[in-house]
């Protein structure tokens, strides 16, 4: 399965771009990107030559796994999860509608950093290494002259971060890749202009008592105290269910999560929100540290998931091997140090594929070779007050290693397609059934169908151009990683 990808060596504009640490007290100008591509063959090419768009010193990206919108305040959620988060919502750009390319933790992220779905920028699975040729953010920002910097919370991710100057995995829980980016934060060259990507895992923990955060735990319970079936039915009914205690909960079924009882999964439910909350604050103490530090120039916030869970819904608790919208939706919420940002909520629909092309735009390059149907959009004009552009269809799917079934989903806001590797397709219609359950043949929606099979055919066109990679087989400690988390057997 594995293979080794051939060794090209990075374009040599990589090499002159070191980070530019200022020493003074203001604000330094910002670089002129250079001109010129920096991989000619990867599907995606950056020129510079312009002003950066917006004038941020600093960009932090934090990925909090695994986690659904619908579970944090600022997306309407009852229980007080994200107070940091909320507040960062209310000073800054909320998008209600933001998706996942997969709902698999390696790929989307590879996705994020790349602009690319899955099946082009060839990372299809946790375990797998991104293509040396990938041209990812941490190049872009890197020409721009800036430090690039990585905190994880996995060791597999390791799999996509080598274009990042400095990136450290911290595996298990939060407070562990918290303390490495502190630490980092407060060392004595630390640079004042960077593009930090901070990963937090916590809420994927939701179904490992050992690693429940019991503080998180009771303040919640103290907060808004709920019997576990009290906890059920606000649940199931939060996630559109308006007869949990039999269309819901008895239809449960997860290798997952096994000998599992009504008690024990609201256990888990509870689990899973007190895990948001110990993420939230982990992020508001790396947020509060990095502004107590008074640096020249502001910080562009980003704050997103990998994917979202499945809680129960269709059977399943769990994201990799599914790819309805519980497993799709993904918070995003971007806010700025210092009111560059004004606060704003977008219900336009954005992807994952669109954050390269917003932060290249941001950094005043031109992306070229990007597919008008299949890639990415910049979004930096909605986070300033401008109107969105015609509405999208979303591409997703799920691991395409060999063997496995390719699941493909293509949706607009009124319909969705799900496109298995066997078996008939299923057609949603999100209008009248928003939570995927009354499947209907796929003539229902013969212009989508049709968007589809053309959208099939460039994606397999431009993977086949990219050419399949080999990989080298993942070391001990991923694939030990792996098998505790439930991905490798
Ligand atoms: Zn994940």
């Amino acid at each position: 399965m594995f293979r080794r990808f051939p060794r090209i060596l990075r374009a040599v504009p990589l090499l002159l771009a070191l980070p530019l640490a200022s020493c003074g007290d203001e604000s330094p100008p910002a670089p002129t990107s250079p001109p010129g591509d920096v991989n000619p063959a990867w599907p995606i090419r950056v020129a510079g030559g312009s002003e950066p768009a917006l004038p941020f010193e600093r960009i932090v990206l934090a990925t909090i796994d695994t986690l659904r919108p619908d579970h944090l305040g600022c997306y309407g959620y009852p229980r007080p999860t994200s107070p940091f988060l909320d507040r960062m919502a209310e000073r800054g750009v909320r998008f209600t509608r933001a998706f996942s390319q997969i709902s698999h933790t390696a790929p989307a992220h590879a996705t994020l950093l790349t602009g690319l779905v899955p099946s082009i920028h060839g990372l299809v699975a946790n375990g797998m290494r991104l293509d040396e040729r990938a041209t990812t953010l941490a190049t872009l920002f890197q020409r721009a002259g800036y430090s690039t910097v990585a905190f994880y919370n996995v060791s597999f991710l390791d799999g996509l971060a080598d274009s990042f100057e400095v990136h450290h995995a911290a595996p298990n829980t939060g407070e562990r890749v918290l303390a490495r980016a502190l630490d980092w934060l407060s060392s004595p060259n630390r640079p004042e202009r960077f593009f930090l990507w901070l990963h937090l895992y916590d809420p994927h923990h939701w179904n490992k008592p050992n690693l429940w955060p019991n503080e998180e735990l009771e303040e919640l319970a103290r907060a808004a105290p709920r019997t576990d079936d009290e906890i059920y039915r606000e649940i199931a009914l939060l996630h559109g269910f308006d007869d949990p205690s039999v269309a819901f909960w008895d239809s449960v079924e997860s290798g997952r999560v096994p000998g599992h009882d009504h008690a024990s999964i609201a256990r888990m439910l509870r689990a899973y929100d007190a895990q948001i909350l110990k993420a939230d604050r982990l992020l508001e103490r790396f947020h509060d540290a990095l502004e107590a530090q008074n640096l020249p120039g502001e910080t562009l916030w980003i704050v997103t998931s990998d994917h979202g869970e499945g809680l129960g819904s269709h059977g399943y608790f769990g994201h990799t091997a599914r790819i309805y919208n519980e497993q799709l939706r993904v918070p995003w919420i971007v806010a700025s140090s210092n009111g560059t940002i004004e606060p704003r909520v977008v219900d336009a629909t954005i992807e994952q594929i669109d954050l390269f092309p917003t932060l290249a735009e941001l950094l005043g390059m031109s992306v070229q070779g990007l597919d008008p149907v299949n890639d990415g959009r910049s979004f930096l004009g909605l986070l300033t007050g401008g109107e969105a552009g015609p509405e999208r269809e979303v591409w997703s799917e799920r691991c395409l290693l060999e063997g496995e079934e390719r699941l493909v989903s293509l949706q607009s806001a009124a319909w969705k397609l799900l496109v298995h590797g066997e078996g008939p397709m299923e057609c949603f219609d999100l209008t009248n059934d928003p939570l995927e359950l009354d499947p209907l043949p796929a003539e229902e929606a013969p212009e989508l169908l049709a968007s589809f099979r053309s959208r099939e055919a460039r994606v397999d066109a431009r993977a086949l151009q990219r050419g399949t990679g080999a990989q080298e087989a993942p070391p001990d400690e991923w694939l030990e990683e792996l098998k505790d988390l439930g991905y490798v057997r």
